[in-house]
């Protein structure tokens, strides 16, 4: 097998007996991005200098002995994830120059554990789509086939590890941003439970739901990554101070007696492609022959999700945005003769400049939701129906263990095909906004291919903090099916 191809958990036995090392790995890994990056486009930057410098630290951790556990291991990074000295620019012309006087939290603790980052992962503009369209700088193309999108706002994170351009990347999920992607190009992906994981120095879209999350090549692989990243952090003062346990250990596949809700209102929700209906299907035979029961279950609110998500997160989007004015780092307009005649002028110009489109759409959207005299109408009844539908998961987890939905209601679409439409790509979002409104841990696992040979993600969903028993229930389904080791050909288009 080429060094490029190997998961983490292969990669990890083969360094520790010294088979490989980690300058080999990385090698090899920065000469497959030479190589398939000019098809993808997955990458922002490329820290080819930093990684091998890494890697031979790595090397020499693990020849004294001192190997942290992700020694040696190639890992891509969504661009709004601060990276001390390295340009960190959510895909916006806004933060072209932005170098980060600081690493993140996770970043802190992959370093700490000997892993090599090899590069900075495209997205849409601070993570505003669902498609990698809106990123400032290029679309990435889905290794699957070059004329769909990888799916977004983590497309670059799903493509480049479906593409073997790096052995497992870290994504950010606000509505579906980690699990959107990795159906649409055949990877693993969880968002964790809301506070799990610190949001320290990762750029805020909407505070309130963000959450970094592991994709990867595999289950296992997840649940390695997950044990590296999580953990209470006192500067975010929404984490959460509770145990992590060593999700590798729950990967038993042993699911016998697992109660798994489906719920009503995903199967009736329309506009859902036979493909993923089969997929999901299949997928349900699975589980049963593994010795699970399913149960009917009701999340009545699921038809307001769309619209309580598409109010909340431009608002907060609206709010966290107004810090780049030009002034304290970041773009500025130039003056123009006639223009920036004043601050007022230059704010003006920097942010009418500075942000794409979708980004611009979301802060009037959000500025409006919070603005005298519609605050009651937009963002407070959005909050209240937020509650609803965290308490629909609440009485739906009495009676299941795990909710098993679509994660998209198609496969990857062409590109374009849903620009004109906003609208239509906010409808897309309807399985996956749920979970980050309720706060709870959703993961997609690989479970098939459409017709035309793009591959479908399989969504479970559980209750909060209960990343373990997702894990495990994926690798169940991982164990018993060979979805998750089929290959894009990014070469083959
Ligand atoms: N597609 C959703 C949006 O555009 C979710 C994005 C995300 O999770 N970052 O807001």
């Amino acid at each position: 097998m080429k060094l490029h191809e190997l998961t983490i958990h292969e990669a990890l036995r083969l360094l520790n007996k010294k088979e490989i090392s980690a300058a080999e790995l990385t090698n090899a890994v920065l000469d497959r991005i030479s190589q398939v990056e000019p098809l993808v486009d997955a990458y922002i930057t490329v820290t080819a200098d930093t990684a091998r410098k890494a890697a031979e630290a790595a090397d020499q951790a693990i020849r004294r002995g001192e190997a942290g556990a992700l020694a040696g291991i190639p890992l891509g990074i969504k661009d709004l994830i601060c990276t001390r000295g390295i340009p960190t620019t959510c895909a916006s012309r806004m933060l072209e120059d932005f170098r980060p006087p600081y690493d993140a939290t996770v970043m802190e603790k992959l370093n700490a554990a000997g892993a090599v980052m090899v590069g900075k992962l495209n997205m849409d503009e601070f993570a505003m789509g669902s498609s990698t369209e809106n990123s400032g700088f290029k679309p990435t193309r889905n290794p699957w086939d070059p004329s769909r999108v990888p799916g977004g706002s983590s497309g670059g994170s799903a493509a480049s590890v479906a593409a073997d351009m790096c052995l497992g990347a870290l994504g950010s999920d606000t509505g579906g941003s980690i699990r959107q992607p990795a159906s649409h190009c055949g990877v693993v992906g969880i968002k964790p439970t809301y506070g799990r994981v610190s949001r320290y120095g990762l750029v805020a879209f909407a505070s309130s739901l963000d959450q970094i999350g592991p994709m990867t090549k595999d289950v296992t692989d997840a649940a390695i990554l997950l044990n590296a990243i999580s953990g209470y952090d006192p500067r975010d003062s929404t984490s959460v101070d509770q145990p992590v346990p060593d999700y590798t250990k729950a990967l038993t596949r042993d699911i016998r007696g697992i109660k798994i809700g489906i719920a009503k209102e995903y199967q009736e929700t329309a506009g859902i492609c036979e493909s993923v209906c089969r997929a999901v299907e299949q997928a349900m035979a699975v589980f049963r022959s593994a010795g699970a029961e399913f149960v009917d279950i009701s999340l009545p609110h699921t038809d307001y999700a769309v619209a309580a998500y598409y109010l909340i997160a431009p608002a907060e989007a609206s709010s966290n945005l107004a810090r780049y004015d030009g002034v304290k780092y970041g773009f500025r307009a130039t003056s123009e003769p006639g223009r920036n005649r004043n601050l007022f002028d230059m704010y003006k110009s920097t942010r009418s400049s500075g942000f794409g489109a979708e980004v611009k759409r979301r802060i009037l959207l959000g500025t409006y939701a919070l603005s005298a005299g519609y605050y009651d109408a937009y963002y407070k009844k959005a909050s209240q129906v937020r509650t609803l539908i965290k308490h629909d998961f609440k009485t739906a987890f009495d009676t299941c263990d795990i909710i098993l939905a679509p994660v998209a209601p198609t496969p990857a679409f062409a590109f374009g095909e849903n620009t004109d439409d906003p609208l239509q790509m906010y409808l897309s979002d309807i399985f996956t906004l749920s979970a980050n409104l309720a706060g709870i841990p959703g993961l997609s696992v690989p479970c098939g291919f459409s017709d035309e040979g793009l591959p479908i993600g399989l969504q479970l969903m559980g209750s909060y903090f209960e990343e373990a028993s997702l894990l495990n229930a994926a690798y169940c389904f991982e164990q018993q099916t060979d979805y998750s080791n089929q290959k894009a050909n990014p070469a083959k288009h």
